[in-house]
């Protein structure tokens, strides 16, 4: 959306001479509308790169329609008018609950980084990383190097066969290197990386001081005995991300079920349409797939919106998407390898305690979401009316993939049949001063 990811159009000239490779506009540009707030006459989408910048948004949305409308919180002009837009408003990280997951010292792993990163700040001196996914790697590294005693990172999911993941991994060797790097730099600290386990508890007065590591079975049920306990002052947990579909959803595009993920994409065609004229959509939206592919697709869909604009030709649009065409192929493919090494299972189920909180806003607890379906609730939303699960200030954004997973294994039913809680007017916590000065509905 303007002022988010929008794509950051390239000058022409240097499109050309790198196939379109150029990727001056990174993430998080800021959205100069050229003052007018109207895309459609005077946002460039067209070549100038004038679109991108500073690297924190400018303008939050917190609402869109159909009628191309869409009202920014933070700066003027409040309601941006727009005729076509790329969505690339990215993913929230999934995390499950367990018992102590609410105390202090409990954070995602992605909060940890960007605590680090943003504010030099290592949340805890004796870590332990854990969950599922590539990022558990490069979240462990950094905390290591930024001289945090990370204890082990806890990878839920089980090795496999060395063979099966090297022969998947090969073709990816810029990947397979950085992996490498990771694992030279966390032997370096001696922080063992052992799979099959996870924290499925944490406990502490006041805030965390320790975890209750499990060895899991293959879908995640922890093995019969107590587990065991070690000293931490911090955990970082990590089981993938959850696209954020808000603003898509209030702009009327269709989704497609992520297999065996608590988390619907956007659905797009090749030029990263989405089912509604005018509307793009790139990166996490469309499937939560790395950086890479959140880069590529960036192009395509920023090219594809300005070909929709009239602003380049189709044949103009054909070459200089050609290239980058190719290697999107290649990095999904990889994020597929990556899919497939780390399922999200469903034996996670088994770790929250009856009293565990499970909507952390309204301190539902575990227990209240299958007496909830037992009672007669049926899906999500009902289970949300019932328990107040996924109704307080973040909107179901951490509890929502979870609880859809827990009703629908409750309730005997798929994920798509109970649905999720993605779609709620209001996308972001707005003051009423900008509601009201946005003159929102017009
Ligand atoms: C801690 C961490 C480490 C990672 N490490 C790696 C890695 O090593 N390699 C890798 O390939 N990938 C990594 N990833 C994933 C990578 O960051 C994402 O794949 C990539 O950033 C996705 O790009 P995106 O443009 O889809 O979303 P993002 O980069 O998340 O951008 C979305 C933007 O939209 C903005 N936004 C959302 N809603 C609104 C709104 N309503 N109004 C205005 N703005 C809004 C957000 O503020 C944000 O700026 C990591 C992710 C995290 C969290």
């Amino acid at each position: 959306m303007p002022g988010t990811t929008v794509w950051q159009a390239t000058a022409p000239d240097r499109a050309a001479e790198t196939g379109g490779e150029d990727r001056t506009g990174g993430h998080g540009g800021t959205g100069d509308l050229g003052g007018t707030g109207d895309l459609g006459g005077t946002g460039d989408l067209g070549g100038t790169g004038d679109l991108g910048g500073t690297g924190s948004p400018e303008f939050v949305l917190w609402l869109a329609d159909a009628a191309g409308r869409a009202p920014a919180a933070n700066a003027g002009p409040d309601l941006l008018r727009v005729r076509a837009v790329v969505i690339a408003t990215g993913a929230t990280e999934i995390t499950v609950p367990f018992p102590g997951w609410d105390l202090p010292g409990v954070t995602t792993a992605g909060a940890a980084q960007a605590l680090l990163k943003a504010h030099g700040v290592v949340a805890g001196h004796r870590v332990l990383v854990a969950g599922s996914g590539p990022l558990l790697l490069p979240a462990a590294t950094a905390l290591a190097v930024a001289g945090a005693r990370v204890l082990a990172v806890l990878e839920a999911n089980p090795a496999g066969p060395a063979a099966a993941r090297a022969a998947a991994l090969a073709p990816f060797t810029e990947k397979v290197a950085e992996a490498a790097g990771y694992a030279k730099v966390l032997a370096r600290h001696r922080v063992p990386v052992l799979t099959g386990r996870a924290v499925t508890a944490c406990h502490g007065a006041g805030r965390v001081q320790r975890a209750t590591i499990s060895r899991l079975t293959r879908d995640w049920h922890p093995m019969p005995g107590p587990g065991r306990e070690v000293a931490v002052d911090a955990v970082h947990t990590s089981f993938g991300f959850c696209p954020a579909l808000d603003l898509p959803r209030l702009l009327g595009c269709a989704d497609v079920p992520q297999p065996g993920r608590p988390a619907a994409a956007v659905w797009h065609d090749g030029d990263l349409a989405t089912s509604v004229p005018g509307v793009f959509a790139a990166g996490e939206t469309t499937g939560v797939a790395g950086a890479d592919v959140a880069e590529l697709e960036g192009y395509i869909a920023g090219a594809a919106a300005a070909r929709f604009l009239g602003r380049i030709a189709a044949v103009t649009f054909g070459k200089r998407t050609a290239r980058v065409r190719a290697g999107l192929t290649r990095t999904r493919r990889f994020a597929r390898v990556l899919d497939d090494l780390y399922p999200f299972q469903t034996g996670w189920l088994d770790w929250p305690a009856p009293d565990t909180v499970t909507c952390r806003c309204e301190e539902v607890p575990w227990s209240a979401i299958g007496e909830a379906v037992a009672g007669g609730a049926r899906d999500v939303r009902a289970v949300k009316g019932v328990t107040r699960c996924g109704m307080g200030y973040c909107q179901g954004r951490v509890c929502g993939p979870v609880l859809q997973q827990a009703v629908a294994t409750a309730a005997g039913r798929s994920l798509t049949e109970v649905g999720d809680l993605q779609s709620r007017p209001v996308v972001t916590p707005v003051t009423l001063a900008a509601i009201a000065a946005s003159g929102w509905p017009t």
